[in-house]
């Protein structure tokens, strides 16, 4: 079967990348995580003590980025690396998950990931999950996935995750950052959050995992 491209954005923790998972697995595609590039960024800014504010200081420190995903055997999960460094542990802790979405809403940021981004889709496929893989990263992508689920299942499933990691979080500050990351998301300038046009809205507040793998399957044989 000839590869394609598949894209899937959505809100925050409403389950993308475990679909896009179940797709690439089920398919032999690559997985990307391009929310992992942001909080890798992120990451690289909070550490170099960075005035994000300042044009100069992002761009001379985007020179000095190399992002790159390599695939754990024993995992099973494709990782992100910072400069030779796995961080794809350390990049969703809280810290990052609160600046990251300010870091994202920066032009340069997101034209220098939207470029790695595009450069890892150029043998297609990918299914690469984030918030504008169908508006902007890949506008000609076969299928296009939006997600969406109810905010309360989305907190309970984001704190059970960060709860394994550090059992002094809150509900509500997962509560709160997944509500301040949706709104900056799809308030910034640049690339908002959106659905595309040509997207398909999968809401998977009532389905199971085995049932949206079902959807997505059925959504590719229509294509
Ligand atoms: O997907 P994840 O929640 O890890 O993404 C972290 C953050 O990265 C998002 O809240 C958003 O600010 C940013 N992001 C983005 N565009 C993408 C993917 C993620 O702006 N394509």
């Amino acid at each position: 079967m000839k590869k394609i491209v598949i894209t899937i954005d959505g809100w925050s923790s409403c389950g993308k990348s475990t679909l896009a998972k179940q797709l690439a697995k089920h398919l032999g595609y690559v997985y990307i995580d391009s929310g992992a590039m942001y909080r890798a960024i992120t990451l690289y800014f909070l550490r170099h003590h960075l005035d994000w504010t300042d044009v100069l200081e992002v761009n001379n420190a985007l020179k000095n980025i190399i992002l790159e995903f390599h695939f754990n055997e024993k995992s099973g999960q494709s990782e992100i690396y910072l400069n030779g460094e796995n961080v794809e542990y350390v990049i969703r802790d809280l810290v990052i998950a609160e600046k990251v979405s300010d870091v994202a809403a920066i032009k340069e940021v997101r034209t220098f990931a939207v470029a790695e981004q595009q450069k890892m889709g150029k043998k297609k496929g990918i299914v690469m999950d984030g918030r504008d893989i169908g508006t902007t990263v890949f506008p000609d992508a076969a299928l296009k996935i939006f997600m969406t689920a109810d905010i309360s299942v989305r907190v309970e499933r984001r704190f059970k995750e960060m709860f394994e990691k550090n059992p002094n979080i809150t509900i509500e500050e997962v509560k709160n950052n997944l509500e301040m990351r949706d709104y900056i998301d799809s308030n910034r300038e640049v690339s908002p959050l959106r659905k595309a046009a040509d997207a398909i809205v999968i809401d998977n507040t009532n389905i199971s995992m085995e049932q949206q793998l079902k959807i997505a399957l059925n959504l590719l044989k229509e294509i």
